[in-house]
């Protein structure tokens, strides 16, 4: 779902994205352009107002011979100025550069400046080559100087297909003559953008247009390259989710990934014999410790583990796992016992008897050591397959228990028909001792089949010495529970064993090896 959101909305975002891209790019440029076209003017009139302040300063004002050739090199070492006059006080041009009087026809007034000594007008001039801007300067009454600038050099650079050519370009005097208009090359409106910038100093007006639709037109490569890059993008992103997502999901890839990291350890929950205080042995249950140091307890992944087939490796795991850690102190304590809990999955074909052969045939943690927990709460599917396993397990010296029993399916069928050494009496029992007595009657009735039938009892869940000592008249001597101890860490339960049972020096076991 939000991958599929992710793939959609990405080249949409880039759409408009690419879109208000586009239109500051415009604006960007019309201001740019504008601040350029000014800029000229105003270097344009600075430095006509050096030569005409020249002109002055070498009295060039009388129209001899010398003044005009004196003109003639003024303009010439001008960069900007056409034509450079000695004016009478109302401003016909008396003589020029030149030496012949160029027409010139006023488009404006002359307008004051920032700078009283100077005023500025628009004119048509030199023949065909169109409008200029006419400088002023008026130092001393007789003394009056004008020059030309041709308004062509007021327009940036164009051509060639430069960003310049897109832009139209007006200058206007303050009163509104029109002094260079440069229409968008090539293009019909509308020019619905538009940018005007008056002169702080000269009565000057710039306006810069573009037509919208004809820059977008210019630049769509690029909204169609962000749309496809996005695409792409969002694609990418969207294909990632989806697979972290399954990944997330299958929970065989997750705990598997957890299992090769290492995260599924073994605790130990010590089994007490009631009567004497002694450690008789340990049941193996599992926490996930995550990377951040979390525990997980069981009741959160041993479902999903059971019903994928990743119980298999997870079992074989904790036993290698318990066999390494417990496998020193067990070695010297050959009485001890440590009960793993199986599945009925694993009663339906004999793989596991290989496995265990294995894993224990070698290790210092020996096969008679071996308790294997058979939960009656699932059903067995093949009661004769599961009685066969357990006998060849028993066969090996290794002993077999039924685990919460009188909660599950079987009834006392799985009693009588699995052939189990142990029984483990589940904590729901445990929890009415003294309480109910339909309850107790039910406690009474395991302990007396278990008698019959020749299988050791051990009570599970005993939080309450109230409970031990009911177990106790009862005749039951195995007991697990948090009033002893909760599931420990490898270490504690080591350390534990090893304060409490004393180590006997023995010969070292037999190697057990599985034969047919
Ligand atoms: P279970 O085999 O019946 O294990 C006993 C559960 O009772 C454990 O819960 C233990 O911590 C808890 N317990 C022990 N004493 C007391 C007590 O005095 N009071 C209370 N309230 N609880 C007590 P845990 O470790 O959470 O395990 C839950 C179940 O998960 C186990 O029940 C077992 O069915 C399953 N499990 C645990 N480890 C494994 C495993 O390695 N393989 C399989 N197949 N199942 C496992
Ligand atoms: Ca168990
Ligand atoms: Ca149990």
């Amino acid at each position: 779902m939000a991958a599929a959101a992710i793939a959609t909305l990405a080249p949409v975002a880039a759409y408009f994205g690419a879109e208000a891209y586009v239109e500051r790019d415009l604006q960007a440029n019309l201001q740019r352009v504008a601040t350029e076209v000014l800029q000229r003017i105003e270097n344009s009139v600075d430095r006509s107002v050096v030569t005409l302040k020249e002109a002055a300063l070498r009295r060039a004002s009388t129209c001899n011979l010398r003044d005009r050739e004196a003109l003639r090199v003024l303009v010439f070492g001008s960069p900007v100025l056409k034509e450079l006059a000695v004016l009478a006080p109302d401003g016909t041009v008396l003589c020029n550069n030149i030496g012949e009087l160029v027409r010139i026809s006023p488009l404006s007034e002359l307008l004051p400046t920032r700078d009283p000594r100077i005023s500025l007008g628009s004119v048509v001039a030199f023949g065909s080559e169109g409008r200029a801007l006419r400088i002023v300067w008026r130092e001393q009454q007789n003394a009056i100087f004008g020059g030309l600038v041709a308004a062509s050099l007021f327009a940036p650079y164009q051509g060639a297909g430069a960003t310049g050519d897109r832009l139209g370009i007006e200058v206007n005097l303050s009163e509104g003559s029109a002094l260079l208009i440069s229409r968008n090359q090539g293009l019909n409106g509308p020019f619905d953008a538009r940018l005007d910038k008056v002169s702080q100093s000269l009565p000057i007006k710039v306006a810069v247009t573009a037509s919208r639709a004809d820059w977008r037109e210019a630049r769509f490569w690029m909204v169609i390259l962000a749309c496809v890059v996005a695409a792409l993008l969002g694609l990418v992103i969207g294909a990632l989710i989806v697979i972290s997502a399954r990944r997330a999901d299958d929970p065989m890839e997750e705990m598997q990934d957890a299992l090769d990291n290492g995260e599924f350890i073994p605790h130990y929950q010590p089994i007490l014999d009631i009567d004497t205080g002694r450690i008789l042995g340990c049941e193996v249950l599992v926490r996930w410790r995550k990377p951040d140091g979390s525990i997980v307890p069981p009741g959160a992944f041993i479902d999903r583990a059971e019903r994928s087939g990743f119980i298999f490796p997870l079992t074989l795991a904790l036993m290698r796992h318990a066999a390494q850690e417990l496998g020193p102190t067990y070695s010297s304590r050959p009485k001890l016992k440590c009960g793993f809990n199986l599945c009925a999955a694993h009663f339906k074909d004999d793989a596991i008897i290989a496995d265990v052969a294995t894993i224990f045939g070698a290790s210092d943690l020996r096969l008679s050591q071996i308790l294997l927990e058979v939960t009656e709460r699932d059903p067995l599917d093949d009661i004769e397959t599961a009685r066969s396993i357990i006998a060849r397990f028993q066969a090996m010296e290794v002993k077999v228990a039924l685990d919460d029993v009188g909660t599950g399916h079987g009834g006392m069928s799985y009693l009588l028909k699995l052939g189990v050494d142990v029984m483990k009496i589940d904590k729901l029992f445990i929890d009415a001792l003294g309480a109910e007595r339909q309850s107790t009657a039910i406690v009474d009735s395991l302990i007396d089949l278990a008698a019959h039938l020749n299988m050791d009892v051990v009570a599970e869940g005993v939080e309450t010495f109230a409970q031990v000592e009911a177990l106790r008249r009862r005749g039951v001597r195995s007991a697990q529970g948090y009033v002893f101890a909760p599931p420990l860490p490898g270490s504690s339960f080591i350390q534990l064993v090893e304060a409490m049972e004393p180590a006997m020096h023995t010969e070292p076991p037999a190697r057990v090896t599985l034969r047919g």
